[in-house]
């Protein structure tokens, strides 16, 4: 007998726990998770690394012909139970996710090189079915036909608090006012760019997640899961 495997989609705003709600069910199904965000924050990182980007300018045309040089893998650690993400083999799990790297992130994704390099990856990683992928434009470009695509929302502010807790919580110093700003400023380049604006899949179904738990959250999705299973 051989177990029906499908594709799940995430997609949706800064900060809505697309990545939570896609790790447990990744758990649970025994799926493989693909966070996308965090390759897209890895050339961002390369193009930091390279001094390409700054406050004041961005030579794209030079991370344009460095494409090549960059390898984006990801390695599963059991001790955390998801798959960290690596840079030319290095382990950048914690150093994409300060707010520098968020500041710079939308610009380097809405360069359709970085992407089309990007996509092409994706695609090949969940082209056994049995993935749970997050990002922006997962249900609308990578998988158009996945069998279920979730679009996650939340007001702003919500949004920003649960970043800034936990950037917080991991010790950066930052304020709750730069969060808020990062969080609408990534969310209104990702929705305005010409090249896989962020927007829902026709047949994507919303979740607005401002006032659920993490519990009532995951009991409504694992359902939907089990529906399109069945
Ligand atoms: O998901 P996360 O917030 O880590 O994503 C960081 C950024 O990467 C987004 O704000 C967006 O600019 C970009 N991204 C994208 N397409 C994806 C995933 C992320 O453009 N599929």
């Amino acid at each position: 007998m051989t177990v029906q495997k499908i594709t799940i989609a995430i997609d949706g705003f800064s900060s809505t726990g697309k990545s939570t709600i896609a790790k447990q069910l990744a758990k649970h199904l025994g799926y493989i998770y693909v966070d996308t965000g965090a390759m897209y924050r890895a050339v961002t990182l390369f193009t930091m690394q390279k001094s390409l980007i700054d406050k004041e300018h961005f030579d794209v045309l030079g991370l344009v012909t460095k494409l090549n040089d960059i390898e984006i893998s990801f390695k599963f650690n059991p001790e955390l139970g998801f798959a960290e993400v690596y840079l030319n083999g290095e382990n950048i799990e914690k150093e994409i996710r300060t707010l520098e790297v968020s500041s710079f992130v939308s610009k380097v994704a809405a360069i359709p090189e970085v992407r089309y390099q990007l996509v092409k990856q994706q695609q090949q990683m969940g082209k056994g079915k049995g993935v749970v992928m997050d990002g922006r434009d997962i249900g609308t470009v990578v998988f158009p036909h996945a069998e279920l695509k979730l679009f996650m929302t939340a007001s702003a502010e919500k949004r920003a608090t649960r970043r800034f807790d936990e950037l917080i919580g991991r010790g950066d110093v930052v304020t709750y006012e730069d969060v808020l700003r990062n969080v609408q400023e990534r969310d209104y380049i990702d929705s305005h760019r010409e090249d896989s604006p962020l927007r829902k899949a026709e047949d994507a179904i919303e979740i607005d997640n401002s006032d659920l738990t993490l519990e009532e959250q995951f009991e409504k999705v694992l359902q939907l899961a089990q529906d399109t299973l069945d």
